[in-house]
């Protein structure tokens, strides 16, 4: 039993080097010649516990994202291409489709006709939806589905109103100031920018001024890896409801934010960030900013976001998980287990919500915001970074297993929680606030909703992880990819004859260079006689990598990098990871 397992030592090795350990197999055909073979594609996995080469080239390429927006001096400019003439008829005739099934409504003839042409309409909408999908447009034409329902208006009262705050026309530039030094060097300061919900209640915390351990509230003197830590002191009075209220709606907040922010500064500030549980297991925000705004202002804005949930009132749970509301099939409706009357109806709900004196159901606010200056080119801009990107390859809750039982009580309750809170409209929860969830149908058991909100994984938080703003690099993450390629492309020219041995990279560019539609890709079934196993697939991945790793090192010398600054090669080695090995 003492021997290593196998398994254990490929999936170590193949970590080792950078392999993908569940890649994706592709049938290419070569359509000019009819020659079929199979390719793998990494499984490009975000997170560490999937593939963690993967997640790790993935965290690269955003600390290589974050590093070239950060201090950039010019306006990103993205050019976009010009739409085909191919591109511009399928629009076209959507267009036509769209205009003929509105038409039809007004077109006297009989329902079953009528539903046989707009069946027959929806059919052809679909065929060009697929068509535009798989050209060059980015992004989507329509939404993806068609409201059946008229969509509710609120008043205009009922609007996120802006918070008393400077409001400034935004200008349209998105780099920093530049200040002129004594030295005749110019200056592009920035920020990094910390985000943190308010106080649920005084939890145990260790802080350190200099070598001297600030006293923890419960006074005592707490090191930095105290059972304790993060669990609150007194576990009756923490408010879990807030800490789970703000969980949910934290991205919402965080949105709210950044519009404000850009209103009072004046400007299209741009940011870079993530998301991360604290130790009370409370999401907060770490963002770099390119450029520097006051701190007054920050704090002011900070202050003044809210994001107000315009949902029925969940104050009060009327029922309880043991005794829910029933459904009944004559009424086609929740009843009372008792009484036999039926609950609210989730649109009556909402109706009462635009009487003058409603309130929201909820409001969440942002807590304290940290800000720091941060010089280009400095390692403490290289440190931030690290910082930010620190835990992008782990899932939210992988990052603070509770460790001790005063921790996993803390998780525990925030968790028990969450699962009696309503997550969206239509989650089964309402039901124990004596409403009928959006769109009620039989089977919904409130405590047992399978949202995301509910899930020990997410803790409440199911936005998005790394929130990188428009024009932070005008490069998205698969432009970044591209440019390293490039790059190692540049060096082996001329040194290799076929590129194609990277066994990782260039090989799937899916026909670039020789002509767009030239291979037909298809996903390969891994028991499809032709796919050999994944062991021996990805033994010949590890030895292609470091094959092509040592020919890279070899043209690296040969090639004159003298020219190129240390600096810049040390950033590019970094960034395309492939150092070290
Ligand atoms: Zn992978
Ligand atoms: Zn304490
Ligand atoms: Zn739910």
């Amino acid at each position: 039993m003492r021997k290593p397992l196998a398994r254990d030592v490929l999936r170590q090795l193949a970590e080792q080097h950078g392999v993908c350990v569940r890649p994706l197999v592709l049938r290419r055909t070569d359509t000019v010649t009819g020659v079929t073979e199979i390719v793998e594609v990494p499984c490009g996995a975000t997170l560490a516990a999937k593939c963690k080469p993967c997640a790790e080239r993935g965290r690269r390429l955003r600390i290589q994202q974050i590093r070239e927006g950060w201090h950039l001096a010019e306006e990103p400019t993205v050019r976009p291409e010009k739409p085909g003439e191919d591109v511009l008829d399928l629009v076209r005739a959507r267009a036509h489709l769209e205009f003929d099934r509105e038409a039809l409504h007004y077109r006297p003839m009989h329902p079953d006709e009528r539903a046989a042409r707009l069946a027959d309409l929806d059919a052809q909408i679909v065929e060009v939806d697929e068509a535009l999908a798989a050209s060059s447009l980015r992004g989507r034409l329509t939404p993806r589905d068609r409201a059946d329902r008229p969509r509710r208006r609120r008043s205009t009262r009922r609007r996120q109103d802006t918070p008393d705050l400077p409001r400034l026309p935004v200008d349209r530039r998105t780099v920093g100031r530049a200040y002129a030094g004594r030295d005749g060097r110019t200056y592009r300061p920035s920020m990094l920018v910390t985000l943190t919900l308010g106080s649920h209640g005084p939890v145990h915390s260790h802080a350190r001024r200099g070598a001297y351990v600030v006293p923890c509230e419960c006074g005592q003197r707490h090191g930095p890896h105290d059972d304790l830590l993060g669990t609150p002191i007194d576990p009756a009075s923490y408010d879990y409801r807030r800490a789970a209220l703000d969980a949910i709606h934290f991205a919402r907040v965080l949105d709210r934010w950044w519009q404000n922010l850009r209103r009072a500064a004046g400007w299209n500030v741009q940011y870079a960030g993530a998301v991360e549980l604290q130790r009370r297991l409370a999401p907060h925000a770490h963002f770099a900013i390119r450029g520097t705004l006051p701190r007054r202002l920050l704090k002011q804005v900070a202050a003044a976001t809210y994001h107000q949930v315009w949902w029925p009132s969940f104050d009060d749970p009327v029922y309880t998980v043991d005794k829910p509301p029933v459904w009944d099939v004559d009424q086609q409706a929740y009843v009372d287990p008792q009484t036999r009357q039926p609950l609210t109806p989730w649109t009556r709900a909402l109706d009462a919500l635009e009487q003058p004196d409603a309130r929201p159901a909820y409001v969440a606010r942002l807590g304290r915001i940290d800000a720091r200056g941060i010089a280009q080119g400095t390692r403490d801009a290289e440190r931030a970074i690290r910082y930010v990107t620190k835990y992008v390859t782990k899932d939210l809750g992988e990052q603070v297993r509770p460790g001790s039982e005063a921790q996993k009580a803390h998780f525990d309750r925030l968790h028990a929680e969450l699962s009696v809170l309503p997550c969206s409209p239509t989650c089964a929860n309402w039901l124990l606030y004596g409403v009928q969830p959006d769109g009620a149908k039989p089977g919904l058991v409130p405590g047992r909703c399978t949202g995301k909100v509910h899930q020990r994984a997410t803790l409440g938080f199911t936005g998005r992880r790394v929130l990188v703003s428009r024009q932070w690099s005008g490069k998205t993450l698969a432009d970044h990819r591209a440019d390293n390629r490039a790059w190692i492309r540049a060096i082996l020219a001329g040194h290799l004859a076929d590129t194609h041995t990277d066994g990782q990279g260039d090989k799937h560019d899916h026909g670039q260079g020789a002509g767009d539609n030239r291979y037909r890709f298809e996903l390969a079934r891994p028991e499809d006689p032709d796919v050999p196993p994944l062991e021996h697939r990805i033994l010949r991945a590890i030895s292609a990598r470091i094959r092509w790793r040592a020919q890279l090192d070899a043209a690296r010398r040969a090639a004159d990098l003298s020219a190129v600054s240390a600096t810049t090669t040390l950033t590019r080695k970094e960034a395309t990871g492939w150092s070290g090995c």
